[in-house]
């Protein structure tokens, strides 16, 4: 490998490895450097989005959301299936098949855009040096003009619930049960806690969730969190607000956890399964050579401005390593603005606009502001709402729970945010992003049109529905 570089990222997550392709285009020299091996010592790129994060967890989501259905949504269409079985151990396989073709497509790219993949330990030495170890121990150093530091994040670990990886898992361990636990504890019901959850209790798994927080999905439109909460509730995941988890003891093949409920008593339950899932760690450790000159904010992430530059010129940080929220997609526009940037080309990344998806079933997805925060901000507005029951193909697909959401600036008409339960609710968000993007007025969202029937329908009627001429419901009265 030659040693000096114009970009070295350290990392392959979807931060890094996205960052690496968009410096290498950009004519950059780069390397990409990342430790994650599979049993045979093989490089295995992607980071957590794609090893042990989005794409297996979405596999498993599948799986479940197809056994789901053939068990429990077929017979509504008149098909029966008799003797439906699940094959853990298949299904697993077919996740563990996603993720290899993945990888690989990932070693394709850096191959076709000219990035060079190094394998190792990284650390940051002072001067833009950086020291690799690789798997057999040996040494290198290289050097660049600019360091990119995508290292990303890591379960939290919380001392009531010490994993043993068996029985208590985090969320990696709950991508690999061999068999269907019969009652699954998740600690937190967070975003984790809802998609994982929802993959073992559409398997059979009896799925109780102990959340410490008083409300349901904190950041979300707390309009959308209600609606939410009801359509897990008839999916029976038994979801307990203001369970704070102060203890628990491995006994044989089971977990008994201890936890206070809303009005402080101890209560003890009992799983054969625990996943914990109450957050993720920015990933610095060993990262940093004392004279390095990285500094980390008080929360422990590498601390950067708006354009993910740390506190010494040339090193960038992105991802879920720095501030904002721990999403795949937000670490790679953070990439592709630090590649450009390094470019020398004018970018910049709106952090407004982030669209966060729940995949469970169905999804929930939200962008711009929520009501509570244009509440707040004293701003006055406009709301929308409408229901997929009253939307056509949601009816013929049987799946008309939940909603579409749209505020609009009551002054000057522009959408300021879009939420939404339902049928493809991510895809429709993200149309909703496309027009805040665009700074569209709610005006603008009823003069398009939308093809009959779809599912999108229900975000025309939403927006039509702020100037109180939703067509396909009675609107109230203004
Ligand atoms: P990571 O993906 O964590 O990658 C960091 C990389 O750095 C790793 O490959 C690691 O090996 C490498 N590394 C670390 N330190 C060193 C070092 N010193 N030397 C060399 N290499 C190093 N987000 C979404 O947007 N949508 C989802 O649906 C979604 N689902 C998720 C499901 C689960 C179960 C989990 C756990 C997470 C999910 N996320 C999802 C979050 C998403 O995975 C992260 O936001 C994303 O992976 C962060 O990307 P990153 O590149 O910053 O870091
Ligand atoms: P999270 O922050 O979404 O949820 C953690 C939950 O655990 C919170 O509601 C918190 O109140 C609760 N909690 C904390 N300590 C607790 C305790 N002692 N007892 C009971 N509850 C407790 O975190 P997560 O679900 O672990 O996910 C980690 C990150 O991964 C998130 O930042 C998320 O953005 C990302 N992720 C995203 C997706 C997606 O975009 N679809 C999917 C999975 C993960």
């Amino acid at each position: 490998m030659t040693d000096k570089f114009d970009v070295a990222v350290i990392g392959a997550g979807p931060a890094g490895y996205v960052c690496a392709i968009r410096a290498a285009q950009l004519g950059l020299k780069t390397v990409c450097i990342d430790k994650w091996v599979d049993d045979k010592g093989k490089a295995k790129l992607g980071g957590t989005c794609l090893n042990v994060g989005c794409i297996p967890s979405k596999a498993l989501l599948d799986t479940s959301h197809k056994f789901h259905e053939a068990h429990r949504g077929f017979k509504a269409h008149g098909i029966s299936l008799d003797n439906l079985d699940i094959d853990v151990p298949a299904m697993i396989k077919r996740k563990d098949k996603v993720i290899k073709q993945m990888n690989m497509g990932i070693s394709g790219l850096f191959k076709a855009n000219g990035v060079e993949a190094a394998l190792g330990t990284a650390k940051v030495l002072a001067g833009k040096q950086i020291e690799i170890t690789a798997e057999d121990g040996s040494v290198s150093v290289i050097s660049a003009e600019n360091i990119v530091i995508a290292t990303g994040s890591v379960p939290i670990e919380i001392p009531p619930t010490p994993l043993d990886n068996d029985i208590i898992v985090d969320s990696t361990g709950a991508l690999e049960f061999s068999e269907v636990p019969g009652r699954l504890g998740v600690i937190g019901a967070g975003v984790i806690g809802l998609e994982l959850g929802s993959v073992w209790s559409r398997l059979g798994s009896k799925v109780t969730v102990l959340e410490a927080q008083e409300s349901f999905l904190a950041l979300a439109d707390q309009q959308i969190a209600k609606e939410s909460a009801k359509i897990f509730k008839k999916q029976k995941l038994d979801i307990r607000l203001s369970a704070r988890v102060v203890g628990s003891e491995i006994k044989g093949n089971e977990v008994e956890v201890r936890y206070l409920d809303t009005a402080g008593e101890e209560k003890t339950e009992t799983y054969d399964k625990l996943i914990v899932c109450v957050g993720r760690r920015p990933y610095t450790e060993n990262l940093f050579a004392a004279d390095a000159g990285i500094n980390l904010d008080e929360r422990g992430f590498v601390f950067v401005d708006d354009q993910c530059r740390t506190d010494v010129p040339g090193v960038f940080a992105i991802g879920d390593v720095v501030r904002g929220p721990m999403l795949a997609h937000k670490g790679s526009e953070e990439g592709v603005m630090v590649a450009e940037l390094i470019a020398e080309k004018v970018a910049q990344v709106n952090y407004e606009l982030i669209p966060s998806v729940i995949y469970t079933h169905p999804e929930v997805a939200w962008a711009g502001k929520t009501e509570e925060e244009v509440k707040a901000s004293g701003e006055e507005y406009k709301v929308g709402t409408f229901p997929f029951a009253a939307i056509g193909r949601a009816v013929a697909a049987s799946e008309s729970d939940g909603m579409v959401k749209v505020i609009a600036d009551k002054a000057t008409d522009r959408v300021l945010g879009v939420h939404a339960v339902g049928p493809c609710a991510a895809e429709l968000v993200q149309q909703g992003v496309i027009a805040m993007e665009f700074s569209a007025s709610a005006e603008d969202l009823q003069l398009t049109m939308f093809g009959h029937p779809t599912f999108g329908e229900a975000l025309h009627e939403a927006a039509l529905a702020v100037d109180g001429h939703a067509i396909h419901m009675p609107n109230r009265k203004r």
